[in-house]
């Protein structure tokens, strides 16, 4: 398959995004499988799945992204394949080009496939089984195309019952807001970060101010929530005012339809109950 199609589709004068060629491994010494999940708030908010294999990241774009909950069977959108370089990509794809908004990168590790067959070979059957080394995800996935559907690249990805599913687990964004419309307007970005480059240079890493201010608008999404977790019980106290980043982070949970927001409600209803 090779990267044809990726390459067809961006233009890396304008885009920070890596060229890339098929085989080459920042990981070069480790014969462990990457895997990445990039959070893209582009013309909706999705969830980049890629998985290593045959020199590339085979991909799939999950717009509630992964679960650690086996009830949760997301839908997986097969898109073309990445260069392995792409598993360190973060940052700001300018408006104009291909998938423009924020990538961050919102969890990597390595995989490991499960079943007899080669991971390309599985890929092929449309059907692949494995277990995560992540930070946020762990244990068994299964990954397999919807049979039946119209749609020749819906897939469906999900976790399986193991130690590490979590009934209970929440989605949490690394940015405060859906898709790219929906960025806060103080927080523009005009500098790109790349998390490779700064790998291939020495010097002590140091983030451009609007990263910054993401970071800091993120922390607050998160204090937020956690605040507004604590005073559910009396929500009469919260002030009716709607700052521009409130209103992100209202409109993202509704875009994503976060189990946060399910969650809040039920802890709510149960708050009144008593
Ligand atoms: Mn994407």
């Amino acid at each position: 398959m090779g990267l044809r199609e990726y390459k067809k589709k961006r233009d890396f004068k304008e885009t920070a995004e890596p060229e890339g060629k098929v085989g080459t491994s920042r990981s070069k010494k480790s014969k462990k499988l990457s895997f990445v999940v990039q959070e893209h708030h582009a013309t909706q908010l999705h969830f980049d799945f890629r998985l290593e294999m045959g020199g590339v990241l085979k991909s799939w774009a999950v717009p509630k992204g992964p679960s650690m909950n086996p009830s949760d069977k997301r839908l997986a959108m097969k898109v073309e394949d990445h260069p392995l370089d792409y598993g360190g990509f973060q940052g700001t794809i300018p408006e104009g080009n291909y998938g423009a908004g924020e990538v961050r990168i919102w969890d990597k590790g390595y995989y490991t496939p499960l079943g007899e067959d080669s991971p390309e070979k599985q890929v092929k059957n449309e059907k692949i089984i494995f277990t995560l080394h992540g930070k946020k995800l762990k244990g068994e996935f299964h990954l397999f195309r919807m049979k039946g559907s119209r749609e020749e690249n819906a897939w469906l990805l999900f976790k399986a019952k193991d130690t590490y599913a979590d009934p209970d687990w929440e989605m949490e964004q690394l940015l405060p807001y859906g898709s790219r419309s929906e960025k806060p307007k103080g927080l523009t970005s005009k500098r790109v970060w790349v998390s490779n480059r700064e790998e291939k240079s020495s010097k002590p890493k140091t983030r451009p101010n609007a990263t910054k201010k993401l970071v800091a608008a993120s922390k607050a999404h998160k204090a937020a929530t956690a605040k507004k977790k604590r005073t559910t019980a009396s929500s009469k106290t919260r002030t009716k005012k709607t700052s521009p980043l409130k209103a992100a982070v209202k409109a993202s949970a509704r875009n994503t339809k976060t189990r946060a927001t399910t969650s809040s409600v039920r802890k709510r209803a149960t708050a009144k109950n008593k």
